[in-house]
């Protein structure tokens, strides 16, 4: 068919004899494909999964089981105070086989929901192979089928020949680094010490947040900037081209004045209080049209998050800035969702294609799965006639799907779930009360919208928290 094998047998080109239109092929078993098999089989339909372990490794996979958790073991907190918490309590309620893995091999983690990694991986492979409706195939896919539904889940390291396929579908909106900087919720500004200004007033005249230095303060973040702690690259990520989009210490590296010239530069900023330019300017710009969130412009960064969270605060106006991301670079292979995606996660132009997990510029296990399940079951919609279906944009899989298929696509890069993704309460509601009554509010809608795709009906499967669930009988020979 498309795969590596066998292009290496017949240099032909792809025949489709084997896509069958009522069944799916899934290509990539990460966190995403996983679930979007598991969700599609679960709906009596087909599916034919691709992984190309352990022929072929990812430069950071190394365990020959599907479901790999390539990093960390945790699955981060579970409280509903964390937007992740409650994402994966939506992801639980909605039948979630990542949740029920997560569950039944959790190991002591506090909060947070830490797995034993091989355990993991184990149990969900082998639910997904013994599963009579999925086939998985060990092959490394390199060209994507022209017909029948396809998921795309091959993850931020997905393989060089698939990348360039993907790419004849996207065109130039395929990326293969992040460059994230730092997003801080808008509520947490001070607004006694920003002006709202765009450079010689252009666009709205007052499209950007400023935060204005003096010369001493100036020299102080500079310095705090050269002597903080960054985490170390990968080897696979040294690569990193940094022109046009250097991390900010690198720039402040090269010379004090630096960011001043790029950056922070403050020309064509008055401050509305002194009628001047400050001596150095950091501007915010909205990161979604709810103007819940900003981020700080051209600040993507490779510092450690303590220092991040550490320097950034010497701002002024962000002193107390609540950070619901700090900065990142890494090797990461994205589309930019918000202009080829529709909300179904199904590719604009063709919707038989969908795409799941990171690469749809989603960050993070919890939400590769949770964006995973979502083309799982419209893959499965669309292979029986339905009509497609998106989640409530209140609930948190709901707001995360809005973001990455709805926000400004012009400075699009990945997201993990946070409550600044989340729609305003209406009303006037109080600070500490607003994470708890937007998780009631998102399970409320997520209970209807649970009813509507009629996935568990009365049986809801059991909270695991209140007992917790022995550790599977997993053999860890058999990986
Ligand atoms: C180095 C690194 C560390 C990370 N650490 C964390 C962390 O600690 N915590 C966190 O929450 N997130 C982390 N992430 C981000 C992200 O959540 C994970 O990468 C997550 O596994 C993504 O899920 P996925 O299903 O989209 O992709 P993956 O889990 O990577 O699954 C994609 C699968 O597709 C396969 N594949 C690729 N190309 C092909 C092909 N051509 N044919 C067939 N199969 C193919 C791969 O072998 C892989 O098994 C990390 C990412 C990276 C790169």
């Amino acid at each position: 068919m498309i795969t590596r094998k066998e292009m290496k047998l017949s240099n032909s080109h792809l025949d489709n004899s084997e896509v069958k239109p009522s069944s799916i092929t899934i290509i990539g078993g990460g966190l995403a494909g996983c679930e979007a098999a598991w969700q599609a089989a679960s709906r009596n339909i087909p599916v034919t999964l691709f992984e190309m372990k352990p022929d072929t490794f990812s430069p950071a996979h190394s365990l020959p089981s599907l479901a790999e958790l390539v990093c960390s073991n945790s699955l981060r907190g579970e409280s509903l105070e964390n937007a992740v918490g409650l994402l994966k309590e939506e992801l639980r309620q909605l039948g979630s086989l990542f949740m029920e893995g997560a569950y039944a091999t959790r190991v002591p983690a506090g909060g947070a929901l830490a797995v034993d990694r091989e355990l993991f991986s184990l149990y969900l492979s082998q639910k997904i192979e013994a599963h009579p409706l999925i086939t998985v195939r060990r092959e490394e896919v390199v060209r994507i089928p022209e017909t029948g539904i396809v998921i795309i889940a091959s993850g931020p390291l997905t393989s060089a020949p698939l990348a360039a396929a993907i790419g004849e579908l996207t065109g130039p909106y395929l990326y293969f680094y992040d460059a994230i900087a730092p997003i801080v919720s808008a509520a947490s500004l001070d607004r006694n010490k920003v002006f709202a200004a765009s450079r010689y007033g252009k666009g709205d005249g007052d499209d950007y947040l400023n935060c204005p230095m003096d010369a001493d303060r100036y020299d102080t973040f500079v310095n705090e900037l050269l002597n903080a702690e960054k985490f170390p690259s990968r080897d696979f990520e040294k690569v990193i081209h940094f022109e046009g989009c250097m991390p900010i210490e690198e720039m402040a590296r090269r010379g004090h004045e630096t960011l001043r010239y790029g950056p922070m530069k403050p020309v064509g900023l008055l401050d509305p209080r002194s009628g001047k330019e400050p001596h150095a300017v950091v501007q915010l710009r909205l990161e979604n049209r709810d103007a819940t969130l900003y981020n700080l412009v051209g600040f993507q960064t490779k510092l450690t998050y303590p220092e991040q969270k550490k320097i950034f605060r010497l701002i002024p106006g962000l002193e107390q800035a609540e950070f619901v991301r700090l900065g990142s670079m890494h090797r990461n292979t994205f589309i930019n969702s918000p202009h080829l995606l529709s909300d179904t996660l199904s590719l604009k132009t063709d919707p038989r294609i969908l795409f799941a997990g990171q690469i749809t510029g989603v960050e993070g296990y919890v939400e590769s799965a949770a964006s995973g399940f979502l083309a799982g079951v419209n893959a499965a919609l669309l292979a029986t006639g339905n009509v497609l279906t998106t989640p409530p944009p209140t609930s948190a899989i709901g707001a995360l799907v809005r973001h990455i298929t709805s926000t400004d696509h012009k400075h699009f890069q990945p997201m993990n779930v946070n409550y600044g993704l989340f729609l305003e309460l209406p009303g006037r509601v109080h600070k500490k009360e607003r994470r708890q009554k937007l998780a009631e509010r998102a399970l409320v809608a997520m209970a209807a919208w649970r009813e509507q795709l009629q996935l568990q009906g009365e049986n809801s499967p059991a909270d695991p928290r209140a007992t917790r669930a022995a550790p599977p009988d997993v053999n860890h020979e058999q990986g």
